[in-house]
């Protein structure tokens, strides 16, 4: 169904911040107009709260965690941002394989089982869409997702 994505990406991420994290310091880039968009709003919850749970699991020391939203050409681009760990260049691809965890011995003692970013992945394939990681080791974290432009349904300027 039709989702308008600034109330519910601000919902998302203020219900986050209230229940989750109260050591970090989320920033919201969002664009001045609405964004309709036609997507699954369970499924994709279910996709930024991994993405959020993860960007706390996974910086230890706290700090900013950045949500980023533009319209483009190609679609709408969402970007979740943070300064923790980081993932090794040779691990940044398969963080999305089922089971798959960088460092078995911390991601046992902090929980889960590996396929949040898996069930992320085909929840975004199921959308026609794409999700990416980029990192640096000590640096931080960027998951990134795009949304194909014909899922968007116009919006009127704020
Ligand atoms: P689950 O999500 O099932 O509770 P998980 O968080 O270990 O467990 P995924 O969300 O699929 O599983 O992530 C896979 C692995 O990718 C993680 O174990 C971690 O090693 C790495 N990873 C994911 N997100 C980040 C991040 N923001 N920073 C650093 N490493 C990350
Ligand atoms: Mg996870």
């Amino acid at each position: 169904s039709t989702v308008e994505m600034l109330e519910y990406m601000t919902l998302i991420v203020d219900r986050f911040e209230m229940t989750k994290g109260h050591q970090f310091v989320f920033t919201k880039v969002f664009p001045k107009h609405e964004l309709n968009m036609i997507i699954d709003s369970d499924k994709m919850t279910q996709v930024f709260d991994n993405i959020l749970s993860n960007a706390i699991k996974y910086s230890p020391e706290g700090g900013e965690i950045l949500i980023n939203m533009a319209l483009q050409n190609e679609g709408l681009i969402i970007e979740i941002s943070d300064k923790g760990v980081g993932i090794p260049a040779d691990s940044v691809e398969k963080i999305f394989d089922r089971f798959y965890r960088v460092d078995k011995a911390r991601s046992r003692k902090l929980g889960g089982t590996g396929l949040g970013l898996a069930i992320a992945k085909e929840i975004i394939r199921e959308h026609q869409g794409e999700i990416w990681a980029t990192s640096k080791e000590g640096k931080g974290t960027t998951i990134h997702i795009k949304l194909p432009i014909a899922r968007y349904k116009g919006g009127a300027m704020k």
